[in-house]
């Protein structure tokens, strides 16, 4: 806990500017946050929602400093509460959470501390506020207000749903008085009204900001030597953290340690691996002493980290809503992101395997029926974002989105309508009974037993297809199945069969299309970043060893002292003078107290052995 800060800039509340800049150092709101700040302000419940790195603390962290009083912010995750504390006490905020980690001394303290009105925020956990007597209690303090983080917990239609979760609709009775603010990152319209109405929140101002992630960029391209493919990707990303998602446990392993035997600082995370161990990977990549994190979809929720450069997926999720959060954990510092999704048949086959085992029918058929969205959404052929949002019912104005790789043009389609025939009548001759190995086997003219055994060395379309490679078929099978021309009923038994569409194409009444091997840019491709322009790769390199050293003195993670965007800022514009250093984005009053002297000290010590550079 730390209160050792004075309230030394409370000011009126009708300028937020101030108080914007010299807390948190940002010189303008993200969309809604200022009218959020200010309903809050103006004693009203608000509901909120935006996507991951729309800026939901600062709506709750800003009037919680300018009110009188504490703010109570239940959170659900006990591993975040500590870097959200870290992380608001570094921009003088005076913050203390309560869970169960927290000693009875470190209890004592914040009693204290609140009885003495000293603090501005109190994180507490939902089993916290929901253990006995802790209502009462809190009944005794000078409440601003509430803030409920991770709203959606408390839907059951939602994904996450928190039995603890469920007390928090007491709030309004025991508390009549007091504002509460909810927030969430993912809330359909229909979650959405039961939170509010769980809440019981009284005519809440609500938002529900848009879901498009400008900085992020979207490629999505088809599988072909995954190993090859990724180790590519990185080359585009040295030095910068991500993630890759993968289904499987045994993938995550195998991929982590062939992207470790090419040098690259890869470790895994899956839900099979030990407590500690999954919270000794996790912290090495809070810490950026890991650069590449490979794991199952149990990694994610529990960090906040804000310089994740990339997400890549490795496999096809099962899901859109997935694949949207867990993009969605690129650049929340809004600086430039790269999501990349690779996606072949076999995953399709997998996935489908997996949505059949679905005990409860209904359950079952929603599961299809989300895979059938994420292979639509794969094959989509247009802007990747317009097919995302369109997906949350969001339309997306904009012509050419300009990052996804379809707007930027590196998306080729090649006609493969002859070649689908080809395949398509192999299908059909071989009575729909036989898997895409067999089927490219035949096309190709292979010599397998299993061809000699069948006959099938004896029908026509045997060897039709030498001019090309195997994978080049397979290719052409994937995009059979994935455009819906052949389907696999049995997805225990992956053979395919042909469609009714699939007919259209062998009695040439329509064309077929296929994306060709979009090789990945060397470079790396980035999404617009909000703050765009070069900056000295050099001196950035130079400020971010500096902020690791700090980050480990301090025992904090590197982000928390400061952002990707922040150490790009001063690597564009070389501030020399405390006053300009408080102009780049994310240095507010008490960052620049705590850092200034270094990173000028750094910033100058950079210019007189680089004397050629200076603006960018
Ligand atoms: P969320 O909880 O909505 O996912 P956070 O509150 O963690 O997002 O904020 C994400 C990042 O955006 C943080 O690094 C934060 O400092 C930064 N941020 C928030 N508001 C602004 C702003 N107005 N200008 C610049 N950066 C901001
Ligand atoms: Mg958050
Ligand atoms: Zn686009």
């Amino acid at each position: 806990m730390k209160t050792e800060n004075a309230k030394d800039i409370r000011i009126e509340p009708q300028s937020l500017q101030q108080p914007l800049a010299e807390l948190f150092g940002f010189h303008s709101f993200r969309p809604h946050q200022e009218d959020i700040v200010r309903a809050v302000l103006a004693g009203g419940d608000a509901f909120a929602v935006m996507p991951t790195g729309g800026g939901k603390s600062l709506c709750y962290q800003l009037p919680a400093y300018i009110m009188d009083g504490v703010c109570v912010v239940v959170s659900p995750l006990i591993s975040l509460m500590k870097d959200q504390v870290d992380a608001a006490c570094a921009n003088g905020l005076r913050a203390a959470t309560l869970n169960s980690t927290t000693t009875p001394s470190e209890r004592t303290e914040i009693s204290a501390a609140l009885r003495g009105g000293e603090l501005d925020l109190l994180y507490v956990s939902p089993e916290r506020f929901n253990s006995e007597g802790f209502c009462d209690w809190i009944k005794r303090l000078h409440i601003s207000f509430f803030a409920i983080d991770e709203a959606h917990c408390i839907s059951e239609w939602g994904h996450d749903f928190r039995p603890d979760y469920l007390a928090l609709s007491r709030i309004v009775d025991e508390f009549p008085g007091i504002p509460v603010a909810a927030f969430t990152a993912t809330a359909t319209p229909r979650v959405s009204e039961e939170i509010v109405l769980r809440l019981g929140l009284r005519k809440p101002h609500l938002v529900r900001a848009s879901f498009n992630r400008p900085n992020l960029f979207y490629r999505v391209a088809p599988k072909d030597n995954l190993d090859r493919q990724l180790v590519d990707f990185l080359r585009g990303h040295e030095d910068e953290s991500g993630i890759i998602y993968r289904t499987t446990r045994k993938n995550v392993e195998a991929t982590a340690e062939m992207l470790c035997g090419k040098g690259i600082n890869a470790l895994a995370y899956h839900a099979g691996l030990p407590d500690e161990t999954r919270a000794e990977v996790q912290d090495a990549f809070r810490r950026d002493e890991c650069q590449v994190i490979v794991a199952t979809i149990a990694f994610g929720m529990g960090i906040d980290k804000s310089n994740v450069r990339f997400v890549v997926h490795g496999d096809l999720p099962k899901n859109i809503e997935g694949y949207y959060q867990e993009t969605g954990r690129a650049g929340r510092d809004g600086e430039a992101a790269e999501c990349a999704l690779f996606f072949g048949r076999q995953d399709i086959v997998q996935l489908s395997r997996f949505a059949s085992c679905v005990e409860d029918e209904n359950a079952r058929e929603v599961a299809m029926q989300q895979l059938q969205r994420m292979i639509n959404f794969s094959q989509h052929d247009g802007c990747r974002r317009v097919a995302l949002l369109g997906y949350f019912g969001e339309e997306f104005p904009v012509e050419n989105c300009g990052s996804c790789d379809f707007c930027m043009g590196e998306v080729e389609r090649e006609d493969a309508t002859v070649p689908a025939q080809k395949a398509l009548s192999a299908v059909v001759r071989t009575g729909g009974r036989f898997g895409a190995g067999h089927i490219t086997d035949i096309l190709t003219g292979a010599n397998t037993e299993r061809i000699r055994q069948q006959g099938h060395d004896q029908l026509p379309t045997y060897g039709v297809g030498t001019d090309k490679d195997k994978s080049y078929w397979r290719r052409v099978m994937d995009s059979l199945l994935a455009q819906g021309l052949t389907r696999i009923q049995d997805p225990q038994y992956p053979t395919h069969s042909i469609t009714e569409e699939g007919w259209k194409v062998l009695r040439g009444e329509r064309e077929v299309e296929m994306l060709k091997q979009a090789p990945v840019s060397k470079k790396g491709r980035r999404g617009k970043a909000s703050a765009d322009g070069p900056y000295s790769i050099g001196l950035f390199t130079k400020l971010r060893e500096l902020r690791t050293d700090l980050a480990r003195a301090g025992h904090v993670p590197p982000y928390v002292i400061f952002s990707d965007r922040t150490l790009h800022d001063m690597a564009r514009h070389f501030p020399d003078t405390p006053d300009k250093l408080l102009e780049m984005n994310g240095v507010g009053k008490r960052k620049l107290a705590v850092y200034g002297t270094r990173f000028l000290a750094a910033i100058k010590e950079y210019i007189s052995s680089n004397p050629h550079e200076s603006c960018v």
